[in-house]
């Protein structure tokens, strides 16, 4: 799942180990099941609203979910603005950068007559739900989690402020949006299979504490994606808080310059060589996504050509691929706060119900009805 801080995958966390090809493994089977019976599967995941989603999102979730819900898999899209407040204490215009998302959202073609879009503070029986899960982990197991290590050597190292109880406490936090909604698939890279271990640490120690006879919660499988960096014109990680980004919503002359200021390096011949080129590399993987063909290919084509030649490749591709969603965006940002309002009114009465249900059924399992 998708709504965590920013953490660089580290080269042990990414490389191929046992974990990650039994995921994968597993990943192929579930893809085949989705061919079969889509209905069998819950999709939960989501993002953090701290601004406009920007191509890096698009290539590396928001795509998969579009894709995942026209197969005819149920799709459910937390929007988590109270995970906004784990690591800063501005929320910012909360207001309009949830609407934004949205937005977004739908304009990659979320459908949500299709998939269910809610935000944290809207579904309060979510959080009663967070308690008891908190009392099935310890701290040292939260402090194993890679996003709250990493968090907390970079509080030491900036000496600025200290990790938050809600930092510390993230991992179960999103145990909660998944059990309580019973989402049983979540889409993560290769890097972030150990966020999910909470959630399934936190179905199966509540089912040995409250219904060892017949477990409850179904312990969620990870949906394997293939997990590449998408990078911002400096060359450093696209992120929204480092202001790198090209955001979905931006206009055609903002997506030239963009790549007009991308990095490249000082060969002229254009060849995809991941770990010897990463900025010319990425390029060729934004312009091959949009246009529907590989990296590989896409560097064939230019050549000699030059990294000029490549820039302008790219920002047509992106221009073109990305016209449908702009066109889109701008409809319905013409018609006003109202489609917002709507999607998640209507997100958030399916999200309480499924919450409620979910929390009636802990109540009586946990024996606290009265
Ligand atoms: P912030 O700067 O506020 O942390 P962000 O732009 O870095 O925002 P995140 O909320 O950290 O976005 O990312 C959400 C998810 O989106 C990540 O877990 C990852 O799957 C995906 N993602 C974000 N940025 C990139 C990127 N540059 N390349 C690939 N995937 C990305
Ligand atoms: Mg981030």
């Amino acid at each position: 799942m998708t709504v965590v801080p920013a953490t660089p995958p580290t080269p042990a966390a990414t490389a191929e180990t046992p974990a990650v090809r039994a995921a994968r493994r597993r990943s192929a089977e579930i893809e085949a099941r989705i061919d079969k019976d889509p209905s069998a599967f819950r999709v939960l995941t989501g993002d953090r609203p701290t601004g406009a989603l920007h191509l890096g999102h698009y290539l590396a979730t928001l795509a998969n979910r579009v894709r995942l819900q026209d197969a005819g898999v149920d799709v459910v899209l937390v929007v988590a603005d109270y995970q906004v407040i784990t690591d800063r204490d501005e929320t910012g215009d909360l207001r309009g950068t949830v609407r934004e998302v949205v937005l977004d959202y739908l304009a990659a073609g979320i459908d949500p007559d299709r998939t269910t879009i809610f935000t944290h503070s809207a579904v309060a029986a979510l959080h009663q739900l967070m308690l008891p899960f908190l009392s099935l982990v310890t701290v040292a197991e939260l402090e194993r989690n890679p996003t709250v290590k990493a968090e907390a050597v970079d509080a030491a190292r900036r000496q600025q402020r200290s990790m938050s109880g809600l930092l510390l406490t993230y991992p179960v936090h999103q145990a909660a949006d998944i059990l309580a909604m019973h989402g049983n698939l979540v889409p993560v890279g290769a890097d972030q299979l150990p966020h999910l271990e909470t959630t399934r640490t936190v179905a199966r120690r509540f089912n040995q504490r409250f219904t060892a006879a017949q477990p409850y919660f179904a312990e969620p499988d990870a949906l394997l994606t293939e997990s590449v960096t998408v990078l911002g014109h400096d060359g450093a990680k696209m992120s929204t808080s480092r202001g790198n980004s090209l955001e979905l919503r931006s206009s055609e002359d903002d997506t030239a310059a963009f790549f007009r200021r991308a990095r490249t390096d000082s060969l002229r011949h254009i060849t995809y060589e991941p770990e010897e080129r990463p900025e010319v590399a990425n390029l060729l993987r934004i312009g091959a996504h949009l246009a529907g063909t590989t990296p590989e290919v896409l560097a064939g084509s230019i050549g000699a050509a030059g990294a000029g030649r490549l820039k302008e490749v790219v920002t047509e591709a992106v221009v073109e691929g990305l016209r449908p969603l702009r066109a889109r965006r701008r409809a319905l940002q013409a018609d006003g706060a109202g489609v917002v309002g709507e999607v998640l009114a209507r997100g958030a009465e399916r999200a309480n119900r499924l919450a409620a249900g979910t929390l009636t059924d802990v109540r009586e399992l946990m024996g606290t009805v009265y």
